[in-house]
């Protein structure tokens, strides 16, 4: 049951493993948890820190729980898209909302037909699903808990004749205190640092935080470890080196984090021409609402509502919460517009309006080891965010808002839902607060090399001792938020490295 931290790697350490695991998110935790089950000796090395330290504010999560501190910016189109990343063992669980969706079935259906294998089919998957919901302990959101904010979309949705509902989250425990992107303070929710991590830990992997790994070792053309740095959590200063080698490499350290890593190492150019393109992000803007009544959007699950239009494929409006203090800065609101601003606070609602994206970017590094991000808008994927808001603001008002508002430069706010689409039709994307906590398919699962980076059972199609298993291998946009489809695939991918036969043969140096 070995949980390391900084004390435990000072100076130049050395370790060694039968495998290897990049980051300790959904990815990582899922094939650290089968391949520890399956007699594998695991080390799993993760940047952040080894155990959470919440604090209730969004300040001390983007320190110590976000990648690049919750700057990570995409670049397209004259607009800036902050990209979130969770840090620490569990990786996004650990600030994430918890809103659990199944993958949907035309999703695997086509994921199945281009990869040309049975073991993404929704037959193939449905049963790794079940297993995993157990695990993490996926429950409906009692209304008790839910809070008006979530009550509100329902209600709106439903009168006017939509599909609606709480949306299914793994939190057991939860109390609706808001408060899931700055970490659970409670323990009610089940991130995988509660679960899946510790039940690979039972199985004897050793899982050692804040080193972040920042090389690849090749010897004789085949991956035989990685070289990494510690930190100390709270200064940042380097107290060691780590050097671990094994049999083989996953790289689980998420969309960002993976092709920021091969780009880093320059093992990139010769994965093939695929690491670190086709990023999808499901981008998102959001719609609020100003009610006559108190919601106080910061009590409550944080974002447990959701509705469905079936004349808008693609979009997928959920709740949106936040406290005060972000709400002003989503607004680009200070001094006296803040000051005005306040008093309406506790009467916002909120919808966060999200596309499965046609539109694709990049994922690269640079030089101070930073992620360089683009991101280049498909039109239609645009349309389609304004006619999702537009459908919002119409479901706000139906549960109860009086007045409209988004984070669109050059709009105001409105009572008149035909001036606030008509004025929305006119403003260009770069002119939008947009957000997205949902990066992808940068390493994707293919069978032909020049499109993709590893083949349907997770092996680098270019290099022996290489595998990757996190959202970064899916072959397309998913349309859901996608932590419980980061579980199940590499649940799946590490049953089929089980199933293959991890490399035995090198002889660990
Ligand atoms: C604020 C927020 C809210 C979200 N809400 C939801 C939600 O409600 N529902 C949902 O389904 N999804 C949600 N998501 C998305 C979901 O959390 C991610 O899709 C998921 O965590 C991706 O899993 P992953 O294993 O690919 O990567 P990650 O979870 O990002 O894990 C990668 C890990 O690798 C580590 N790492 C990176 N580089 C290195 C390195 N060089 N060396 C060592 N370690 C490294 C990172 O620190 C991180 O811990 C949210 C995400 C965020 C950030
Ligand atoms: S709403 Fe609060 S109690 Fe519930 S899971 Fe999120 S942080 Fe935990």
């Amino acid at each position: 049951m070995t949980l390391r931290d900084h004390t435990d790697a000072l100076g130049d350490t050395s370790l060694t493993a039968d495998v290897i695991i990049v980051g300790s998110g959904p990815g990582g935790a899922s094939v650290a948890r089968v391949l520890a089950e399956g007699g594998v000796k695991v080390l799993m090395l993760e940047e952040g820190p080894a155990r959470p330290k919440f604090r209730p504010n969004f300040a001390n999560a983007q320190r110590y729980h976000m990648q690049e501190n919750g700057a990570i910016v995409a670049q397209g189109l004259g607009s800036f898209v902050p990209v979130a990343a969770g840090r620490g063992v569990g990786g996004g669980t650990l600030v994430n909302s918890a809103m659990c969706w199944r993958t949907p079935d035309y999703v695997l259906e086509k994921w199945t037909k281009l990869l040309g294998v049975d073991h993404f089919s929704p037959t193939a998957m449905g049963p790794i699903f079940d297993e995993i919901e157990e695990i993490i302990q996926v429950v409906d959101t009692p209304e008790a808990i839910a809070g008006e904010n979530n009550k509100l979309i329902v209600r709106g949705a439903t009168k006017l004749g939509l599909e609606t509902g709480f949306i299914r989250r793994n939190t057991p425990t939860c109390v609706g205190c808001c408060m899931c992107m700055m970490g659970c303070p409670s323990g009610g929710k089940a991130s995988v640092d509660r679960n899946l991590v510790p039940m690979a830990r039972e199985h004897g992997t050793v899982v050692q935080g804040d080193v972040k790994v920042e090389g690849i070792l090749v010897e004789d053309d085949r991956v035989v470890g990685v070289r990494g740095t510690v930190y100390h959590p709270d200064t940042r200063e380097v107290v060691g080196h780590l050097e671990a080698r094994a049999h083989a490499v996953i790289l689980s350290a998420g969309a960002i984090g993976t092709p920021r890593l091969l780009a880093l190492d320059g093992l990139a150019s010769r994965l093939g021409p695929a690491v670190g393109t086709g990023l999808h992000l499901h981008p998102g803007s959001a719609v609020v609402g100003i009610c006559e009544h108190e919601v106080n959007m910061w009590r409550g699950a944080t974002q447990a509502a959701y509705f469905k239009d079936k004349a808008l494929p693609g979009v997928l409006p959920h709740t949106i919460a936040s406290e005060p203090g972000h709400i002003l800065m989503i607004f680009n609101k200070v001094g006296h517009e803040a000051k005005a601003l306040m008093p309406k606070l506790p009467y916002m609602c909120g919808i966060g309006v999200m596309i499965s994206d046609k539109s694709q970017g990049t994922v690269g590094a640079r030089s101070d080891g930073r992620s360089k991000v683009t991101y280049h808008w498909d039109e239609g994927d645009v349309e389609r965010l304004k006619a999702g808001m537009v459908r919002s603001a119409e479901v706000l008002m139906a549960g109860g808002a009086v007045e409209i508002a988004s984070p669109v430069g050059g709009m105001g706010t409105y009572t008149d839902l035909d001036r606030y689409a008509a004025d929305l039709a006119t403003r260009p994307i770069r002119d939008f607060g947009l957000y997205s906590a949902h990066p992808m398919a940068t390493c994707r699962m293919g069978t032909d090399p020049a499109t993709s980076v590893i083949d349907p059972y997770g092996k680098a199609h270019a290099i022996d001792g290489l595998y990757i298993a996190d959202a970064s291998v899916f072959p397309t946009s998913l349309g859901v938020n996608p932590q419980l489809t980061t579980m199940a695939i590499a649940t799946a991918l590490a049953r089929q490295m089980l199933a293959k036969g991890l490399p035995e043969a090198a002889p660990i140096r």
